[in-house]
């Protein structure tokens, strides 16, 4: 079995990841509704799609994720442009001058991409935010690879921890961002970041495992 997919194939990645978030965006948005301002959904498929219209097939992974990364930044407010656009960028950062992607870059990526938006966001595991979906899944990750894992294995396992990390946060109260305005009330209902970054990861997961 293949351990490794090739960067310029990468661009299937990409068209997955613009997808799950365009139909998610009415669900994205309700769950934002409960405890925020009910843009979530808006601002993320606002951002996915004027990316969809600047990629072509010729571009491979790195630079795909690159023009995501800066289409959040510059184009979209909010929390989410950007937190997910820096999130982005360091994921194209780290693999830009690989050719091939294994599952050791694909862990220097995610963990880039975690380094990133804690280093903008300040947001700490329990704070009712994407952060408690992300964290739990490079370090059930990183641990997969630690115990030898090959490299489907590892993104399965990423994608499972967090599945679990974004159910977390239906009992925590918000602590940043919006939603922390609600105090005791923004408990009972998960996280509308925590969701997409879910949504997001699980679909790396899926698509790069099909790559292999
Ligand atoms: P806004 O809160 O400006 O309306 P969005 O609705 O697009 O922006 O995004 C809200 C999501 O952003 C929250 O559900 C939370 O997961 C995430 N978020 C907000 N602030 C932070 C932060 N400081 N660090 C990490 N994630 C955050
Ligand atoms: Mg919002």
């Amino acid at each position: 079995m293949d351990e490794q997919f090739a960067d310029k194939d990468g661009h299937l990645v990409l068209e997955k990841l613009i997808d799950i978030i365009r139909k998610n965006k009415v669900y994205l948005s309700e769950v934002d509704g409960a405890v925020g301002d009910g843009d979530h959904g808006i601002n993320m498929a606002k951002g996915f799609t004027l990316t969809a219209e600047r990629l072509t097939k010729e571009m491979g992974l790195s630079e795909g994720l690159q023009i995501l990364g800066r289409t959040l930044v510059m184009e979209i407010g909010g929390a989410m442009g950007p937190l997910y656009g820096s999130f982005f960028k360091a994921m194209a950062r780290a693999c830009c001058d690989s050719e091939q992607i294994d599952a050791q870059v694909f862990g220097k990526m995610l963990e880039a991409g975690y380094v990133s938006v804690v280093d903008l966001g300040q947001a700490k595991v329990g704070d009712k935010t994407l952060v408690d979906t992300l964290h739990p899944a490079l370090e059930a990750y990183k641990i997969a690879l630690g115990d030898g894992a090959d490299f489907k294995d590892a993104l399965l396992r990423m994608s499972r921890a967090a599945e679990r990390g974004k159910e977390s946060t239906k009992n925590l109260m918000a602590k940043v961002g919006r939603s922390s305005r609600l105090g005791d009330r923004s408990k009972g209902v998960i996280d509308a970041g925590a969701v997409s970054c879910y949504l997001i990861l699980k679909s790396l997961a899926d698509t790069i495992s099909a790559l292999l």
